[in-house]
């Protein structure tokens, strides 16, 4: 993988980059949309393409219990079983461990849990993510972290740093030990934790940042702390991270803490809003939050957004969706799905417009103003 900088914004650290893998180029700023199961909610890969999406998420904990990384591997990897053919990028299930399933033991050596689906009692330890995602045949490799909560102590958060650095050894150790399965590279991230404590911040950069090629991950955010704590850490790795990779904010986040963060220099951005929102009816629009099952658009015939030219607003009236909606139709998922995954890659490029016309900086705080709490 090959990552190569275009263009720096003068006045912040936004910047467009290029990122080339084995299975096509990544424009960056990039947002990635989640496939949980492998597949985005309700969405084709056609669909998906069709919004824009260049690389989109699988999730090692949940395809590890379901289908299982062996069916997986046998069909030729997540993207000859899922038919997505740009690039796929797996997290290493740390973190639906940590938040999802009862764990029973955490040790150096891994993370003993219990299954959220039958309680059956597993030890994901960072070989066996490592030989999941390798099965998987994602383009990008996340290492197994340990993420504390967002509200735990310095001495909870320095044990996890630590851990996060004994384990992404480990991690590398693995994958130089054990060959690729397909004919295409997989690249490493490293995940830089520390939760808002600067110095913790600081001593897992240095510790991780000889692991990562192309690539480094700042995880642990977004997870319950202040806003304003979350955006001091981001500013903070902005120093700390090489510029020469892309960097990648994990989970984030709403419209404007995207623009917010690009500013900071983020590349990679992942988060499960706009298809959750989307499913509940909250529609991301040019003109802000919009809840297309409010009442007062049963009588609507209008588009939902005039500016977007998704499926939803070139077809459809806000009167049709929100009764879609109400009956629970999934053609109603679907449609509000296309459309907020539509606007986030429409954010996305103009985001990477605004940079290469080095108009960013106005632009960005247009928006901010504009969009508030979106
Ligand atoms: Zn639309």
């Amino acid at each position: 993988m090959k990552y190569t900088v275009d263009k720096n914004d003068s006045n912040s650290s936004a910047r467009t980059g290029v990122l080339e893998t084995d299975h096509g180029t990544i424009n960056t700023p990039v947002f990635m949309p989640v496939g949980t199961y492998g597949a985005v909610k309700t969405l084709t890969p056609n669909e998906l393409r069709e919004t824009g999406s260049q690389i989109i998420l699988g999730n090692t904990y949940h395809l590890y219990l379901r289908p299982g990384a062996e069916i997986i591997e046998a069909a030729g990897g997540l993207h000859g079983f899922n038919q997505w053919n740009g690039p796929i990028l797996t997290d290493s299930g740390g973190f639906q461990v940590f938040s999802l399933a009862k764990m029973n033991k955490i040790t150096d050596g891994g993370v003993v849990f219990q299954s959220h689906l039958d309680g059956s009692e597993h030890n994901l330890t960072p070989a066996l993510s490592m030989g999941i995602q390798r099965s998987l045949g994602s383009d990008i490799i996340m290492a197994f972290d340990e993420c504390p909560p967002g509200d735990a102590d310095i001495e909870t958060v320095s044990a996890a740093v630590n851990r996060t650095a004994h384990w992404v050894k480990l991690c590398a150790d693995y994958l130089q030990v054990n060959p690729l399965l397909y004919k295409w590279s997989q690249t490493l991230f490293p995940i830089v934790q520390g939760s808002i404590y600067p110095e913790l911040r600081k001593m897992s950069a240095e510790q991780v940042i000889p692991y990562a090629s192309c690539g480094i991950a700042i995880g642990g955010l977004a997870v319950g702390e202040e806003k304003s704590a979350m955006f001091e850490i981001i500013d903070l790795m902005d120093e700390a991270l090489p510029k020469d990779q892309p960097r990648y904010l994990m989970g984030v986040g709403k419209p404007t803490d995207i623009i917010r963060a690009v500013r900071s220099g983020i590349d990679m951005f992942d988060c499960v809003m706009p298809t959750r929102n989307a499913r509940n009816g909250q529609l991301f629009t040019s003109h802000g939050k919009m809840n297309i099952r409010n009442a007062k658009y049963k009588s609507d015939f209008s588009p939902a957004d005039e500016n977007c030219d998704c499926m939803l607003c070139s077809t459809f009236s806000r009167a049709y969706v929100r009764h879609l909606l109400n009956v629970n139709e999934v053609l109603g998922h679907r449609l509000t799905s296309i459309h907020n995954i539509t606007f986030y890659q429409k954010l996305m490029r103009t985001i990477r417009q605004q940079i290469e016309a080095n108009s960013f900086s106005s632009w960005a705080q247009s928006k901010l103003s504009e969009w508030e709490d979106m």
